[in-house]
C-alpha cells in the first residue's frame, strides 16, 4: 500500500477531543477493539497520481477500524467497485489494507485524519490537520485534480489554498455537486456529494451520479 509519509501522524495529539473519542469509542457488536486501528489514518493511492480525492474523515467501524480510507464501511463499499470500473484501481473488493487493492492514477485520504464524533469535526480539528493534507497534496508532483467529497473536505481545502495565499475569498468558490473551480496554480478543485450512507439512503448520491462525476474529474486531469 503506497502512502505518503507524514512525520508525526501515527502520535498525533493536536486534537483533545478526538483523542478522547478513540480511547473510549466501543467497537462494532461482534468485533473487539484490538483489532481496531484506531488511530490517526493516513492516505494511500499511486504516488504518481494526477487525482486526489478528498474525504471528511475516517469512519468509526470503516477506515479508523481498518485503518485505510473508507475501507470497511458503506461509503466505501459503494464508492471503491466504481472506482474500479471507472480504471482507478486493480480490483472492486476494499476488505482491509492485507486485500491487494492498488490505485491508479488517484490518492485518496481525508481532510481530517482521526474519527470524530457523530462524524462531525470540528473548525479548530480541521484546522489542526490541515498541515498533514498540505503535504500529502504537495508531495504529489503530477496532481491535477482534487477531488473534494462533501462540503467538510472542501471547505478544508479552499481554507488550505487561502492559508496558502493561493485564493483570497472562499466565497469565490461556492460548493455545488460538480462545482469545478481552475485555482490559480493550474489544479482543478472539484466538489462532489459524499459518499456517506445517508446520502446513499435519501438518494442525493448513487452509482450514476458518482459515475458521471469520475469522467468530469479524468476529463478535467486531462486538460490541465
Ligand atoms: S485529526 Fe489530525 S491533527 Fe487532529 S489528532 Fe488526528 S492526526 Fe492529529
Amino acid at each position: 500500500m503506497a502512502q505518503i509519509e507524514l512525520q508525526g501522524l501515527a502520535g498525533c495529539v493536536r486534537c483533545p477531543r478526538l483523542v478522547a473519542y478513540l480511547a473510549r469509542l466501543k467497537p462494532a457488536k461482534g468485533r473487539v477493539r484490538d483489532a481496531y486501528h484506531n488511530g490517526p489514518v493516513n492516505g494511500f493511492g499511486d504516488l504518481q497520481a494526477r487525482i486526489c480525492l478528498v474525504g471528511l474523515a475516517p469512519g468509526a467501524h470503516g477506515a479508523n477500524r481498518t485503518g485505510r480510507p473508507f475501507t470497511g464501511d458503506g461509503a466505501g463499499d459503494f464508492m471503491y467497485p466504481l472506482l474500479h470500473a471507472a480504471g482507478f484501481s486493480n480490483q472492486s473488493e476494499a476488505q482491509d489494507c492485507r486485500d491487494g487493492l492498488t490505485l491508479k492514477d488517484m490518492y485518496i485520504t481525508n481532510a481530517v485524519k482521526c474519527v470524530p464524533p457523530d462524524n462531525k469535526p470540528v473548525a479548530a480539528e480541521f484546522t489542526n490537520c490541515r498541515p498533514y493534507l498540505a503535504r500529502e497534496l504537495a508531495a504529489l508532483d503530477n496532481l491535477r485534480v482534487i477531488i473534494a467529497l462533501g462540503k467538510g473536505a472542501y471547505d478544508s481545502c479552499l481554507k488550505l489554498f487561502r492559508e496558502q495565499g493561493m485564493i483570497a475569498r472562499l466565497v469565490d468558490y461556492p460548493f455545488a455537486h460538480g462545482a469545478h473551480y481552475r485555482l490559480p496554480n493550474g489544479l482543478w478543485l472539484a466538489a462532489c456529494y459524499h459518499t456517506s450512507r445517508y446520502n446513499l439512503q435519501t438518494g442525493r448520491m448513487d452509482a450514476p451520479l458518482f459515475n458521471e462525476f469520475l469522467c468530469l474529474t479524468q476529463q478535467l486531469a486531462q486538460e490541465c
